[in-house]
């Protein structure tokens, strides 16, 4: 799937990791081409605009890390920005509700609604240990109602009972009755779907919501119809209020507009892929995964994500020479800090470190944990950096400021300053060898 989109980004950036450095003309030849793939994958031209947009302002904004080309670096940042546009974690269906939970489906004719209900049947069934009930609310279709008890046999899901004449509302309305007396976790409406939107099919999804106010409203919509996906989305979701939305045929998907866009028009999340005719072709909706089936370069921001882990390692060998030379302000310790934070705790660290006991006791009976190191952090932020780099102007007036400024008393203030006091001896006793050791562990 997506081969298309995954291709034509991929000539692009092939070109561009070949290049030493990266200036704002590179980043926008290369973004002219980006945009021009995701027109010709008919993702949406508002999408492609802010998408383009966010590149831009990240890729120009950002620090090239070290060791990896700038064109590696952007390749990242198109990775990132497509991750957020097709909705960042994976969404699945929500069944935090009293049962009966109510899922209606939506959708046009051939979309796949029919197949998707049982596919989701299926799915609620074997993985999630629910017991389905699954009912065809559409009249309109002769063998609709049968289509969907056929499945149903096939699948092992039990299907409502038809009754000749009853109308779509009192379908509905009857599922959920028989469901709870029948002791059903789930109610699984399959509604009529039409050839194309029209009044009379919005009217009907909205009487259906309104009379079994169900707890998932999921759109069922066919990937190869491309930008038309996403407008019927918009206008379902402005029209009756959607939920979520199952993306289908994905597997016939060349192009890969229609998930890209649908996140960003609708705001709803894509919660499913149908992946084939099966009823097991039914698959979570991964935004990392889907970005990495179109961009294809896996393994290039795998790189670079190793890579920004060797900020932290240089940072940390700075501090580490800064303490060799006897030099360890607040400002380090903030830093500190902060790295603390990261890798769970300071005595964590200390822990871990030889000769260190002492230290680590001192900071224990200081006692410093993340809440601590939190607040420690705010009253360093209160300062001013003069202050920071040199404690000692730091009197009573200035207590009272940075105190007021970061909501601590002037006690918390003192005691920050009198262990920083004690921190700065304790390493300068200690001198540089270890200290240049605990560098490296912190920035394991
Ligand atoms: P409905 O009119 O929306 O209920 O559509 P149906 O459920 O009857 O599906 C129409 C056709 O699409 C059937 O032949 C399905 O097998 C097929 N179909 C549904 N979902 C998928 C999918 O994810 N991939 C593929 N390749 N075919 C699908």
């Amino acid at each position: 799937m997506f081969e298309g989109l995954s291709e034509r980004l991929s000539g692009i950036f092939d070109a561009l990791t070949q290049r030493g450095a990266l200036n704002e003309e590179d980043v926008d030849i290369a973004l002219r081409e980006v945009r021009r793939a995701l027109l010709e994958a008919d993702v949406s031209l508002d999408v492609v605009r802010s998408f383009v947009d966010k590149v831009r302002n990240r890729a120009l904004g950002s620090n090239v890390v070290r060791s990896v080309t700038p064109g590696q670096m952007v390749v990242k940042i198109v990775n990132d920005v497509m991750i957020e546009t097709l909705g960042k974690t994976v969404e699945p269906i929500d069944l935090d509700a009293a049962p009966p939970v109510g899922i209606m489906m939506v959708g046009l004719q051939g979309a796949g609604k029919t197949t998707t209900t049982a596919k989701i049947a299926k799915r609620l069934t074997d993985r999630f240990k629910r017991k389905v009930l699954m009912a065809s609310l559409d009249v309109k279709r002769p063998a609709a109602q049968e289509q969907l008890a056929v499945l149903g046999k096939q699948i092992n899901v039990a299907t409502l009972p038809i009754i000749a004449g009853q109308t779509p509302v009192q379908i509905a309305q009857r599922a959920e009755q028989a469901a709870r007396l029948q002791g059903f976790d789930v109610v699984l409406l399959d509604t009529a779907g039409r050839t194309h939107i029209d009044e009379a099919l919005m009217a009907e999804m909205a009487e259906i919501k309104a009379a079994s106010s169900p707890h998932e409203i999921l759109l069922v919509v066919d990937s190869l119809t491309g930008q038309d996906a996403v407008n019927l989305a918009k206008n379902f979701d402005d029209r009756v209020g959607i939920t979520g939305i199952v993306l289908t045929r994905i597997d016939g998907d060349g192009r890969g507009g229609a998930a890209l866009s649908m996140r960003a028009v609708t705001g709803k999340p894509i919660k499913l892929i149908g992946t084939g005719e099966k009823i097991d072709a039914l698959e979570d909706f991964y935004p990392d995964r889907i970005a990495n089936r179109i961009l294809g370069m896996g393994d290039i921001v795998s790189l670079v994500e190793k890579a920004a882990q060797t900020i932290d390692a240089e940072k940390a060998e700075k501090m580490a020479a800064k303490l060799r030379k006897g030099k360890f302000d607040l400002e380090d310790l903030s830093d500190q800090l902060a790295q603390a934070e990261k890798l769970g705790g300071i005595s964590g660290i200390m822990g871990m470190l030889p000769g260190m006991g002492k230290l680590k006791d001192q900071l224990a009976s200081a006692n410093i944990d993340d809440k601590v190191i939190k607040r420690q952090r705010s009253i360093i932020l209160s300062m001013t950096p003069q202050e920071r780099r040199n404690p000692d102007l730091i009197k009573a007036s200035r207590k009272k400021r940075i105190a007021a400024g970061s909501g601590m008393k002037v006690e918390d203030v003192n005691k920050l300053l009198k262990q920083h006091r004690q921190m700065a001896d304790l390493m300068k006793a200690f001198g540089g060898g270890k200290m240049g050791k605990m560098g490296k562990m912190a920035s394991m």
